[in-house]
């Protein structure tokens, strides 16, 4: 990390499923997370429609655009005293909203316990999360602060890409991956890696963003989940759907979360560049303070979901 622009170098690629190389341009944006150098296009594949980023920056030199303070790496630290500070109140209210309310940031099929691979565990919140409810976790994390953070609440954590990570012991009966495959290089090598390591009746339960929703059209190269270039690819349920195939998985169910994080934050983005830039970058700053809002927003993201439209979709696959 700590790169120059100099040194990001950039290669292009063809659509990972093998199609003839003719793509339509989608639209071009640059890197509005950092404010980092370079202009970046998203491509469509016409024949799948499955949209890249092309050309993008190579995975050695991708590191860039990953700097220290990248916010998905703090936001999942674990918080030790996080259950110390609840009221009696709290204590009361807070299986009844549990009850009710499911996110499905990162909903599961119902399983038992066994063994779980996190692909981007980052500091290893849900591996935590996980473990106390009595699996055996694992994980691997190309941030290498991330990872020893995960490493030190002491879960095995690979740090490094997936591309070299070591074959498991033993197979895993459900790997997770939230908002991670966007960010490979090679999604189908490693669906089909992870396909590899797991159990015959496995989960393979993965976020993305989705860009069928009508936001990624409105927002266009000011949609939050673009993440450019740090996003690779941009599915959509049928393009999810047709990587998963390829990869000897098979599609099973596609859930839309219930959490408006992708369309505040895009309208931050464009209320910055109106001018608003105080107001502008407190939408973009989301994780800090979206505990209490996603709840006040609920009713209506639960809506947008039932249409498919919150931008970001949790999905479930079997080995075909
Ligand atoms: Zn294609």
């Amino acid at each position: 990390m700590g790169r120059s622009i100099i040194e990001v170098r950039l290669e292009d690629i063809s659509c990972p499923l093998g199609c003839k190389k003719e793509d339509e341009v989608v639209l071009t944006g640059h890197d509005l997370l950092h404010d980092l150098s370079g202009e970046f296009t998203i491509v469509k594949c016409i024949s799948c429609g499955l949209m890249r980023t092309n050309p993008r920056p190579t995975p050695d030199t991708i590191g860039y655009y990953y700097p220290e303070d990248y916010g998905p790496y703090l936001g999942t630290q674990v918080r030790q005293a996080k259950h110390k500070g609840l009221t009696n109140i709290k204590k009361l209210i807070k299986p009844f909203v549990k009850s009710v309310i499911n996110f499905k940031t990162t909903s599961l099929p119902p399983l038992k316990q066994g063994r779980m691979l996190e692909i981007g565990c980052a500091s290893g919140a849900f591996l935590h999360h996980m473990a106390f409810q009595g699996w055996q976790v694992e994980g691997i994390e190309f941030s290498e602060k991330a990872a020893h953070a995960a490493t030190k609440l002491g879960y095995r954590v690979h740090a490094g890409p997936l591309e070299t990570a070591p074959q498991p012991d033993e197979p895993f009966d459900l790997i997770v991956g939230w908002m991670v495959l966007e960010h490979l290089h090679d999604p189908v090598g490693c669906l089909k890696k992870l396909r590899e390591w797991a159990k015959q009746d496995a989960w393979l339960v993965l976020s993305v963003p989705n860009a069928a929703s009508q936001s990624f059209r409105f927002f266009k190269s000011r949609w939050y989940d673009l993440h450019l270039p740090n996003h690779l690819y941009h599915f959509t349920p049928h393009t999810m759907e047709l990587v998963l195939e390829a990869s000897g998985w098979e599609l099973v169910k596609v859930q839309h979360q219930r959490v408006l994080n992708n369309m505040i934050a895009s309208t931050g983005y464009v209320l910055r560049d109106k001018g608003y830039a105080k107001l502008g970058q407190k939408l973009i700053n989301l994780p800090v303070w979206a505990g209490r809002l996603s709840y006040i927003l609920y009713p209506l993201a639960w809506l947008l979901s039932v249409f498919g439209q919150t931008g970001r979709m949790t999905i479930w696959a079997r080995i075909k």
